[in-house]
């Protein structure tokens, strides 16, 4: 079942995805060679809590079995659902953090992609791909659009690159839950899915793979990596359906503001967009 939104929980809703925005951006400000995502991890946690929030990942449950941490830190041929570890970051890595949390009783879930240092070409491609690529679907939030405009301008975008959409994870709509209907997958045909409707909040959010778009399940039960190993990348942002223009309560120039690369080309201009 579909819950619209009314202005007093898109408020709410605001709040929560700016708290998740500016948690972000304090895990930007620590990326960097020789930090583990353990060590973000806590960090992301404290911040959340210590601004009366709770992080919405941490004892997630898939059946029987929980999530254990605040953050998905998803490195390289990881797509996404990275348990965070002990593994010291390397020079190169493509790091794609997604973070969820849980404020007066409303959810924010936002993902970025960082890189490690300084990327490889093909990767910084990638990035900013997955990143246009989103901008692509976001700008589809409008009212009378349908699901199958969001996916179609995502896939066509990429696969037109050489890109493998990612078609086994899909994004979603958020409210009091992390995960409510409808279902907003990165693919699909134009006119087609479930109609749009003003007050509609939903979070966009391709996986975008270098090579192939198939995935698989690690033996944790959680991290999901390519098939073909070859990297990865996700970006996610909540955005607000309007009768004629969407609205995005995500805010990733608090993130970039804490970068001290930031591997794409326009970024300014897509921000804007
Ligand atoms: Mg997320
Ligand atoms: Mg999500």
């Amino acid at each position: 079942m579909v819950h619209l939104k009314s202005e007093r929980e898109v408020d709410l809703l605001r709040e929560a995805a700016l708290l998740v925005s500016r948690t972000l951006a304090v895990v930007a400000a620590r990326v960097q060679p020789g930090a583990t995502t353990r060590e973000l991890d806590s960090i992301a946690e404290e911040f959340i809590r210590d601004h009366g929030a709770v992080p919405a990942f941490k004892g997630y449950k898939v059946g029987s079995v929980v999530f254990p941490a605040t953050l998905c830190t998803s490195v390289n041929d990881a797509v996404v659902h990275g348990i965070p570890d002990d593994q010291p970051l390397k020079e190169c890595d493509l790091l794609s953090v997604d973070c969820g949390v849980v404020l007066d009783g409303y959810v924010g879930d936002s993902a970025y992609t960082f890189a490690v240092g300084e990327l490889s070409e093909d990767d910084r491609q990638l990035c900013t791909t997955t990143y246009q690529a989103l901008e692509a679907g976001v700008a589809q939030a409008v009212a009378g659009n349908r699901t199958g405009d969001i996916g179609f301008a995502v896939q066509s975008l990429c696969e037109a690159r050489g890109y493998g959409v990612v078609k086994d994870l899909v994004g979603h709509g958020v409210g009091r839950n992390l995960h409510e209907d409808p279902q907003i997958p990165n693919f699909g045909r134009r006119g087609t899915g479930r109609k749009l409707k003003s007050g509609l909040t939903i979070c966009i959010e391709p996986m975008i793979n270098r090579g192939g778009a198939a995935v698989r399940t690690e033996s944790d039960g959680w991290t999901i990596r390519t098939a073909d190993s070859l990297p990865s990348a996700h970006y996610e942002k909540t955005v607000v359906v309007r009768q004629d223009r969407p609205e995005v309560l995500t805010d990733f120039s608090i993130i970039e503001a804490a970068l001290s690369y930031v591997p794409y080309g326009a970024v300014a201009g897509l921000n804007d967009s």
